[in-house]
C-alpha cells in the first residue's frame, strides 16, 4: 500500500473543493483533491444565478476549476474515500481509486490539514416518473431555474409540511401554479385561503405518476385517476450529506430543519483542528456561488493554521536546536 504526504487533502472536486484546493494551491500548499466525480447539478444541462458565469453547464465549469488548480500545482485522484483516522501530527485518508485495480484496490494518503466538500445526495419522492425528470422539468430551486420556467404551468409537489415555504415562493415566477398538496398534510383552511387568494390551485389527491401526454407535455396523474398537465414541477429532496467516512473523526453535529450536519465555524472549522468542511455537505441550501466562497475560505483558513503550525514547529526546532 503506497502513502502519500501532502499538506492538505481537498475531498470533494465540485465547485467548493476545487475553490479550496485553487486558494491552497496559490498559498504554494501541496495539495490533493481526490474527487468520485459526480456533482450534485449533474443531472442539469446549465447552471444559472452564478455571476459570470450565467447559463454555463456544471461539468464545464468544474472542468475549468480543474484546469486552473492544475496551474497551481494541485494534484488530482479520481477516486471515493472511505475513511478518515488520526495519523501521527495529521490525518490518514484511505481511497478507494476508481478504474485500475477494482473496488478492492486501496491508497493511504497523509496530510496536515482535510477540507471535506462532498456535497449530498438529493433522495426524491418515491413517484413513478420523478427520478428521470429530475434537473430538466422536474425542479428544486426556483433561483436557479425559475426564469427559465417562468409563466408557465407549474406545479409544486409537496413532500412535507415545510414544503409551505417552496409552495408560497413559486408563485413568484407564474400566476398558473397548481399545488400538489397531500405532502402537506392537513391544510388548515387559513393556509388555502391564502394559496386560492393568490390564484394557486390546490390538488389534494396524493400524486401517483409523472408522465408524458401523446402532445409531449408533462402530465401529473393523481392516485384518484385525475391528470394536469404542467411544464415544470418544482418539488423538495430529502438531504443525505456524504460525510459517513468520517465516523472515527467524532466530529460535532447540529441539527437543522433538513436533517444533521457537521458543525462548522463561519471559516468552515469543525471541531477537529486538521478538518475543514464546505459547500452543500455542511450547508445543504448553498448555491454554486456559495459553495465556492465557502470553498475558498475554508482554504484560506487552513492555510492559515499551516502557517501558525510551521511557525510553532520553527520555534520548536530552533528551541532543541539551542538546548
Ligand atoms: C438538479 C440541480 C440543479 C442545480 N442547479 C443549480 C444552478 O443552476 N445554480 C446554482 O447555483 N446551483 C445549482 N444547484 C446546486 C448545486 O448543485 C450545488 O450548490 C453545488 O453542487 C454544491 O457544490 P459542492 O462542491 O458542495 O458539492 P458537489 O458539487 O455535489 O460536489 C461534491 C463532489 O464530492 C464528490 N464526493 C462525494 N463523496 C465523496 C467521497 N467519499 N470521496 C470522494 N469524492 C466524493 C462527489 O462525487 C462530487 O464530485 C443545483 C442542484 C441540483 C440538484
Amino acid at each position: 500500500m503506497e502513502t502519500t504526504h501532502f499538506d492538505a487533502i481537498v475531498i470533494g472536486g465540485g465547485a467548493a473543493g476545487l475553490s479550496a484546493a485553487q486558494a491552497l494551491g496559490r498559498s504554494l500548499r501541496r495539495t490533493l483533491v481526490i474527487d468520485a466525480g459526480e456533482p450534485r447539478n449533474r443531472f442539469a444541462g446549465h447552471m444559472h444565478n452564478v455571476l459570470g458565469l450565467d447559463g454555463t453547464p456544471p461539468l464545464e465549469l468544474l472542468e475549468r476549476g480543474r484546469e486552473e488548480a492544475r496551474a497551481y500545482g494541485v494534484e488530482f485522484l479520481s477516486a471515493s474515500v472511505r475513511a478518515v483516522r488520526e495519523s501521527g501530527n495529521g490525518l490518514a485518508v484511505e481511497a478507494t481509486p476508481h478504474g485500475a485495480g477494482g473496488p478492492t484496490t486501496r491508497t493511504t494518503l497523509t496530510a496536515r490539514a482535510l477540507i471535506v466538500a462532498t456535497g449530498v445526495t438529493d433522495r426524491l419522492p418515491e413517484i413513478a416518473g420523478v427520478a428521470e425528470r429530475w434537473g430538466s422539468s422536474i425542479l428544486h430551486c426556483p433561483y436557479c431555474h425559475g426564469w427559465e420556467v417562468r409563466g408557465g404551468r407549474l406545479g409544486v409537489l409537496a413532500t412535507s409540511p415545510a414544503s409551505l415555504h417552496q409552495v408560497k415562493l413559486i408563485r413568484q415566477w407564474s400566476d398558473d401554479v397548481t399545488v400538489f398538496s397531500a405532502g402537506l398534510g392537513e391544510l388548515d383552511p387559513e393556509t388555502e385561503r391564502a394559496l386560492v387568494a393568490r390564484g394557486m390551485r390546490v390538488e389534494r389527491d396524493p400524486v401517483a405518476a409523472v408522465g408524458t401526454a401523446a402532445t409531449g407535455e408533462m402530465l401529473v396523474t393523481t392516485e384518484g385517476g385525475a391528470s394536469h398537465s404542467i411544464d415544470a414541477i418544482f418539488t423538495a429532496s430529502s438531504l443525505q450529506p456524504h460525510d459517513g467516512f468520517l465516523s472515527e473523526l467524532g466530529l460535532a453535529r447540529t441539527d437543522s430543519p433538513v436533517g444533521s450536519f457537521i458543525a462548522v465555524d463561519m471559516m468552515g472549522r469543525t471541531s477537529h483542528p486538521r478538518v475543514w468542511a464546505a459547500g452543500n455537505v455542511v450547508a445543504p441550501m448553498a448555491t454554486v456561488p456559495m459553495a465556492m466562497g465557502a470553498g475558498a475560505g475554508a482554504g484560506g483558513a487552513a492555510n492559515w493554521a499551516l502557517v501558525e503550525e510551521d511557525f510553532a514547529l520553527a520555534i520548536e526546532a530552533s528551541e532543541s536546536g539551542n538546548a
